[in-house]
């Protein structure tokens, strides 16, 4: 209700994550919903990995995210935590249409993001779908229209928004690009380019990445505003 998101509004405000860094070990500690962390405790997630403490903070608070860390590490809650957060804390309701877009390379890893999201997003209100393909366009058409969030591949999304009566972008909050590096190595820089064409500006990016390199850091440069850089030793 009102009075519980304002109190998480105000707890996001205050807290620091350069204050809570080097102590930070439990989700409990996190500013985050209550639904969200029934969730997290049901799929028994209790402690942050290491990249889950360097993103999530940073990514709750509202910044660009841009995160290298190897696979396996738990790169999938390290977004959609903020994701899910960032959605409440914007109050989007499930009649506000598509909030946030999360891209990934293959069919295989959308479904294993979505399979995760429905376990810890069990306790929001919010529509959830995957656009890989595979399915008939209108059919798959019709059910977008309906959902808060998304997760697809590059292709697919692309030709959803380059539709005559493509998707719309106007509420959208978050994009979430992951495994950045292969999405580009498997040949989707023109889709992912045109998928970010697509959408506003004043969107939250949260880029992660298993490896770094100069096109993903192109990639970077075209789709992130000030972004957190996370997990790089040197950078520019
Ligand atoms: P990546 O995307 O970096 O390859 P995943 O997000 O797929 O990594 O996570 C790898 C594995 O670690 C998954 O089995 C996931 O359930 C598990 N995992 C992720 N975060 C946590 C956590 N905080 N506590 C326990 N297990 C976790
Ligand atoms: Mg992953």
């Amino acid at each position: 209700d009102e009075k519980e998101l304002n109190s998480l509004i105000e707890r996001i405000d205050e807290y620091d994550p350069k204050v809570h860094e080097s102590s930070l070990s439990q989700f409990t500690e996190l500013p985050i919903s209550k639904e969200t962390l029934e969730g997290l405790q049901e799929s028994s997630f209790v402690s942050l990995t290491e990249i889950q403490k360097k993103s999530i903070p940073m990514a709750l608070k509202g910044d660009d995210i841009m995160a290298t860390a190897k696979t396996g590490s738990g790169k999938t809650l390290a977004f959609l935590i903020p994701t899910i957060e960032a959605l409440i804390r914007n109050k989007i309701t499930e009649y506000d249409g598509l909030a946030a877009l999360i891209i990934s390379p293959t069919r295989e890893l959308a479904v294993q993001i979505f399979e995760v999201l429905k376990q810890i997003g069990k306790h929001n209100s919010f529509s959830a779908g995957l656009v890989t393909g595979g399915k008939d366009v209108q059919f798959e058409k019709d059910r977008i229209s309906r959902m808060n969030i998304l997760v697809g591949t590059p292709g697919r999304i692309s030709q959803h928004l380059n539709e005559a009566y493509g998707m719309e972008t106007s509420n959208l909050q978050v994009l979430v690009l992951d495994e950045a590096d292969r999405c580009l190595d498997m040949g989707f820089k023109k889709q992912i380019d045109s998928i970010i064409g697509h959408l506003p500006t004043t969107r939250q990016t949260l880029l992660f990445s298993a490896t770094q390199s100069e096109s993903v850091k192109d990639l970077a440069r075209l789709s992130l505003t000030n972004p957190k850089r996370i997990g790089i030793s040197t950078d520019e």
